[in-house]
Order: structure tokens, then C-alpha cells, then sequence
């Protein structure tokens, strides 16, 4: 099996930490001939999911095609801004220029950010007949013995469900869909709190488009491995964080200068409908659809809304840019770490042979010579021996930062492991208004939170009462707690989550 599995080589990382670069000189040097490997030249594959779309360079920070010097890149800049692109669409079109460039005997380079598209290449997905129909689906046996089961209310939420989070943002409305969820899919439900009303509506969602419950769904995943599609060497880039903010900060300032707002107002132009003057109102695209997604167009969103903006509103968009796009960082490193890293470390474990997904960290903490040697030099005699099949070095011995970044606590990747490994559970002592449970992650969170503060003087006070002693009212906030607030996962945590992985997509083969 081993020998048939072509080469990949693979480039992720944080945005601004010079992969595009990285990749045109590993296929520059792939261009020699060499004794020991059959392959000759190189063509990359974008894996930046803003890049697809055609103009807006500046905005999606493509690399200029002077820089390209003569490199063919492909699945970049075929896509109008309005489209939707998807990762299985995305998925498909790469495996077809893969299999091209293989036939040429070139080594494809998959590089960008969207490191969750080069995972869904690396791996083939478990989730293949996972397509969302909303038209005609019939439920499952089981799902319909639930739903004929639910009570009315119920049963009238689930056939309306809302069609976004944001809906039903409102504490009743929120517990509601999450009663329901608990109805018909308690395994699932346990797995959410019940204000994260995106992860629980989308549960219910994916519910109703498949006509089965999502944990069934992921019983059946749990039972098929993700298995490698290509023996793939995967480069992530790194820089230290202090180091990167700083280039990031005055990357969004050569934006500005490159004309960032030009293609903002070209994009409103799209978004606008015609003849109408480009006001807050009037302007509606989506913000998470296409390239209304890139970092800068929303943060410009009230600058560029208004006629005749003042230098303060100017500052605090670009303000608001940096601290997005350091977030957005945060959020692939966190992806890496969470989500890539336990799926590479299972591929290699389960294989008794050579690995077949060996992973490098690259320290591009540092520029000029550093980096001719820590990242380029380095790279360049990995991509070699990886191709010549020749015997590869520990990926942690490379650097202290590797060591560090490419250690990881032993997580589960199974689906059913991931689901059951994260229950909330309600907190008795410190829900003191049903309409609005306390919930906690069993485990690790739900020992912290028994020594929490909050709780323990909840206790004492139940006990108080308990015992008989008059105890005055209470004046604090009886609602959540802070720490439960705290706790709440935010939209874009890097965790690995089988259910994160029930994508509304095409399949893919
Ligand atoms: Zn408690």
C-alpha cells in the first residue's frame, strides 16, 4: 500500500508567515533534476479559501505574480466574489490537479491557511454520505419514533427551526432548541451548553437535513478510520508569536498603501444593490459568505458607510483589522495544534511502516540568513529525502519550538470518543433558576468549578438551609455565573470535534 501512495507535499501555517514564499522555492529546487527520486518540477495548489476569488489581491494578500517566478499555481483566482466555494468542492477540484501534476511526474504543493482544507485532502473523509438534502428527506426509524414522540411545542420548534443562531438569541428561545435537541439526540445535546445556540441549532439542522440523528451518524463514522489519501510531507511554518503580531500589524498598514480600500469599495459596489447610495443599510452582504469573509471588509464596514468619515473612525477600523487578523492567527494555530497534529499522529501511528503523513515544523521566527537556513535549506533536504524515500529525521529534534508546538496531549480523534469525551452536565447546587441551568464540562472544568467560589458558597448556603438556619435573602445575581460565561465556547475554538466535522458539503469521494 505504502509504495503505491503518491507524494504530497503539504504548506500550512499562520497567515503572514511567508508560506507562498516557502513554496515557490521548494518548487524552484524541485525543478533540477535529481539521481535519487523520479520526480522533476513542482506546480501549487492554493489552500487559501479567500484566495479562490478572482481580483481582490491585496485583500486575500496573494502573492504578486511577479514573485510566482514562473511557478504555476492553480485553484486560485477562478471564482467571482459572490460564489460560495466549499471544502468538498475544493477537495474534488485538488485531487483532479493532483492526479494531473502526477501524471506530468511533478511534486504538487498544496500551501495556504485553510488548514482545514489541506486536512480534508490529507485524509479521506469519513463523513462521505454526509450530503444535506433539504428537500425530500425521510427520517430514520429511529429519529421518526423520537419525533412522533415529542411533545407538541416541541414537534412546532423542530418544524420551524430558526434559520440562524442569532434567531433565537434570546435565553428561553436558546433553552428551548436545546430541550428539543436533548429530546430527540440526548447524546448529542450533552455534548453542548445550552446558550452555545449555533453548535446546538446546527445539530438540529443537520438533523433535520439528514433525516438521522447526529450521533448515529458519528457511530457509523467512529467505525471507518480516516485513512491517508497521499503519502504527504507537511510543512507548518511557524512564528513566534511577539514576531508575527508585528509583522501582521504593519502588513495590514502595506495593505492600506497597496489600495485595500479600493477593492473594499469594489466589493460594496457587488454587495450593494444598484442605484442605491452605499450606506450602512443598503450594503448587505453576508459576512460569512465568499469573500465577505476576509479580514478588513467588515472591520471597514462603518468607516466606509459613512460620507465623510473622520481620521478617528479610520484609525479604529485598522485597528480593528490588526486585532482580527492576529485572532484569526490564533484561530489556525489553534486548528493546527487541535485538529491536524491528533489526525497526523493517528495516520503515522497506524501505519507499521514508514510514517505516511510526516510533519516538520519550520521556524520562520526569523528572517534573511535565519531563514535560509531554519526554513529554506532545511526544507529543501527534507523534500528530497522524503521524495528519495530516504530515512527521515524526528520532526521534534529539529528545534526547542518544534519540540514544543509539535507535542500534544493525547486526544481522541475517534468521532463517538471526541462526542462522549466532552459532556456538560447541570449544576444542581448553582442552578437557581431552571429557565437558565448552570452547565459544565464533566471532568477537568467540572472538578474546577466544585472549587470555584460561586459554587462553594452556594453550597454553604444550601447547607445553611439545610440545617435550618434562617438565612436573609439573597441580593447577588442568582442567574449564570461569571465563570459559567467564561466557559462558554467561543464561535471559533480550536477543538477537535467530531461534530465540527458534519459539514453542510458535497461529498467527498
Ligand atoms: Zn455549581
Amino acid at each position: 500500500m505504502m509504495a503505491t501512495m503518491r507524494p504530497l507535499i503539504a504548506i500550512c501555517g499562520t497567515t503572514g508567515v511567508g508560506k507562498s514564499k516557502l513554496a515557490i522555492e521548494l518548487a524552484l529546487a524541485l525543478s533540477h533534476p535529481s539521481s535519487s527520486h523520479p520526480w522533476r518540477g513542482a506546480r501549487i495548489i492554493n489552500a487559501d479559501a479567500m484566495q479562490v476569488y478572482a481580483g481582490m489581491d491585496v485583500i486575500t494578500n496573494k502573492v504578486p505574480e511577479s514573485e510566482m517566478q514562473g511557478i504555476e499555481h492553480s485553484l486560485m483566482s477562478f471564482k467571482k466574489p459572490g460564489e460560495q466555494y466549499v471544502v468538498g468542492q475544493w477537495v474534488q477540484d485538488a485531487m483532479k490537479i493532483i492526479d494531473e501534476t502526477h501524471s506530468r511526474n511533478q511534486i504538487p504543493i498544496v500551501v495556504g491557511g485553510t488548514s482545514y482544507w489541506i486536512q480534508h485532502l490529507m485524509f479521506s473523509d469519513r463523513l462521505a454520505s454526509d450530503e444535506v438534502d433539504l428537500g425530500s428527506v425521510t427520517a430514520s426509524e429511529s429519529l421518526a419514533k423520537s419525533l412522533s414522540s415529542l411533545p407538541s411545542e416541541l414537534l412546532e420548534i423542530y418544524n420551524t427551526l430558526p434559520e440562524h443562531a442569532s434567531d433565537a438569541l434570546d435565553p428561553p428561545a436558546a433553552l428551548q432548541l436545546h430541550t428539543l435537541l436533548s429530546a430527540l439526540d440526548p447524546t448529542v445535546a450533552a455534548r453542548w451548553h445550552w446558550r452555545d445556540t449555533r453548535k446546538v441549532l446546527r445539530s438540529l439542522r443537520i438533523m433535520k437535513g439528514t433525516g438521522r440523528k447526529p450521533s448515529e451518524i458519528i457511530a457509523e463514522q467512529s467505525e471507518t478510520l480516516s485513512s491517508p489519501r497521499y503519502r504527504t510531507l507537511c510543512f507548518w511554518l511557524y512564528a513566534d508569536t511577539p514576531v508575527l503580531h508585528q509583522r501582521l500589524n504593519s502588513r495590514v498598514d502595506d495593505m492600506i498603501k497597496q489600495g485595500l480600500l479600493d477593492e473594499i469599495s469594489s466589493l460594496r459596489r457587488i454587495a450593494c444593490p444598484s442605484g442605491l447610495p452605499e450606506t450602512a443599510d443598503n450594503v448587505t452582504a453576508d459576512y460569512t459568505l465568499g469573500i465577505y469573509q476576509s479580514i478588513g471588509y467588515k472591520e471597514f464596514h462603518g468607516y466606509m458607510s459613512v460620507p465623510q468619515p473622520s481620521k478617528k473612525l479610520f484609525d479604529e477600523a485598522v485597528d480593528q483589522m490588526k486585532s482580527s487578523t492576529r485572532r484569526y492567527a490564533k484561530r489556525q494555530v489553534s486548528w493546527l495544534r487541535n485538529k491536524l497534529l491528533p489526525a497526523v499522529y493517528a495516520a503515522n501511528t497506524e501505519a507499521n511502516n514508514k510514517p505516511p503523513t510526516p510533519t516538520y515544523l519550520l521556524d520562520a521566527t526569523e528572517l534573511g540568513d535565519k531563514w535560509e537556513n531554519n526554513v529554506l535549506d532545511l526544507g529543501e533536504r527534507i523534500t528530497q529525502a522524503f521524495l528519495s524515500q530516504d530515512e527521515l529525521p524526528d520532526p521534534k529534534s529539529l528545534s526547542d519550538v518544534a519540540r514544543q508546538m509539535l507535542t500534544i496531549e493525547a486526544k481522541p480523534t475517534n468521532p463517538a470518543a471526541v462526542l462522549n469525551s466532552r459532556r456538560k452536565a447541570i449544576c444542581p447546587v448553582c442552578t437557581v433558576d431552571d429557565a437558565q441551568p448552570v452547565m459544565i464540562e464533566e471532568g477537568r472544568e467540572w472538578d474546577l468549578h466544585e472549587t470555584s467560589r460561586t459554587h462553594k458558597k452556594l453550597v454553604a448556603r444550601a447547607q445553611r438551609i439545610a440545617s435550618g438556619v434562617q438565612w436573609q435573602p439573597r441580593r447577588e445575581k442568582t442567574t449564570v455565573s461569571d465563570e459559567d460565561e467564561d466557559r462558554m465556547p467561543s464561535e471559533t475554538d480550536g477543538l477537535t470535534d467530531a461534530l465540527d466535522n458534519l459539514r453542510l458539503s458535497p461529498p467527498i469521494p
